[in-house]
């Protein structure tokens, strides 16, 4: 362990030196409060043992200083009888211990460095387990936010899942009670699905309702949500958003959708692969989010009857 002896008289400070080194320490030597501070700055070292009273700086004004600088670092502080109460209040400064000049003898000296060394290692590993506490701990909650996120998405489109818009359904719903706004639900269906996976197959059916995923995102704006419903059934809840604003956003969506050139589209029944939406408003279409749901749900059943690629608002 690196230690720093500090004292303005050489000859102590060399014997000091030379007990500690003997022990094992790799000790360094300052002759003032002013140069231990100087090298301390260069390399925190984990233990200090320094005379009280020096020219220039004092031991006690360079135990704040080391204090302050590294909190963990151990000071030990020598004195003479006569300046024993200066040791005290060393002491209840944060010096880890005090050895009285002239010393009893060296030993005393090896035992008082030994047991601050032990203190310093304990020291410091106390931080190396907090500091890895604390690494855990923050993974931990980075893991737990991805967990979060993805206990509400779906895999495959990365949109909101159908728990997670049932909540937002009925926040949106209770927020409308309160503000007296209305908001409105668009539940949409690929056309002709079934078709476009028998045509060209489950995978590229599943890169169709990514890419359509996209487009629907691209067209919302931040208040917006977009959840999948299931299969290829999704579903967007409008806040703040009275029927014919949701009219005009569904229909936008409708032929977005239309004229984007997803691929193997022109084998699709009508030329080119198209959506069916049902919307329908809260509180105007129902009294509750089921009733909305529901109502959304005919809607877009009339509008798969009516022959497809169309918007039921009605
Ligand atoms: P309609 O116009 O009446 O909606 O006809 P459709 O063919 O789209 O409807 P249908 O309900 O007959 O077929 C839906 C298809 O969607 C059948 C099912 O295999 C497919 N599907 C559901 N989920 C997924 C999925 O995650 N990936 C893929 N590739 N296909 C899916
Ligand atoms: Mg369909
Ligand atoms: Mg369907």
């Amino acid at each position: 362990m690196e230690l720093l002896v500090v004292d303005d008289e050489e000859t102590l400070r060399s014997v000091v030196s030379q007990v500690l080194s003997a022990d094992g320490f790799e000790v360094a030597e300052a002759a003032s409060g002013e140069e231990a501070l100087a090298v301390f700055r260069e390399k925190s070292h984990p233990l200090v043992i320094t005379d009280i009273r020096m020219g220039g700086m004092s031991g006690i004004e360079l135990l704040e200083e080391i204090k302050r600088h590294n909190p963990d670092t151990q000071v030990v502080i020598m004195t003479s009888h006569a300046s024993l109460d200066t040791a005290l209040s060393a002491m209840r400064n944060g010096a880890y211990d005090y050895l009285v000049k002239p010393f009893e003898s060296l030993d005393l000296i090896s035992a008082v460095a030994g047991r601050a060394a032990e203190k310093a290692r304990l020291v410091a590993q106390n931080r190396e387990l907090l500091n890895q506490l604390q690494r855990a701990n923050s993974e931990l909650q980075e893991v737990n936010s991805v967990l979060k996120e993805m206990a509400v998405r779906d895999g495959l489109t990365a949109l909101y899942n159908h728990r997670h818009f049932q909540e937002a359904l009925a926040l949106e719903i209770a927020r409308t009670n309160r503000s007296g706004r209305p908001c409105s639900i668009a539940f949409m269906d690929v056309d002709n699905f079934k078709a476009y996976n028998d045509t060209h197959g489950h995978p590229d059916g599943d890169k169709l309702l990514r890419r359509l995923s996209e487009l629907l995102v691209s067209h919302l704006r931040s208040s917006d949500l977009a959840a999948r419903y299931g299969g290829e059934e999704f579903v967007l809840l409008l806040p703040d958003t009275p029927k014919q604003a949701a009219v005009r956003i569904a229909e936008a969506l409708r032929v977005k959708v239309e004229q984007e050139r997803f691929p193997g589209r022109e084998r699709q029944p009508l030329g080119r692969v198209t959506i069916s939406v049902g919307v329908a408003s809260y509180p105007g279409d129902g009294p509750d989010a089921k009733a909305i749901l529901a109502c959304a749900d005919q809607r877009l059943y009339q509008a798969k009857h009516g022959g497809r690629n169309r918007v039921v608002a009605e």
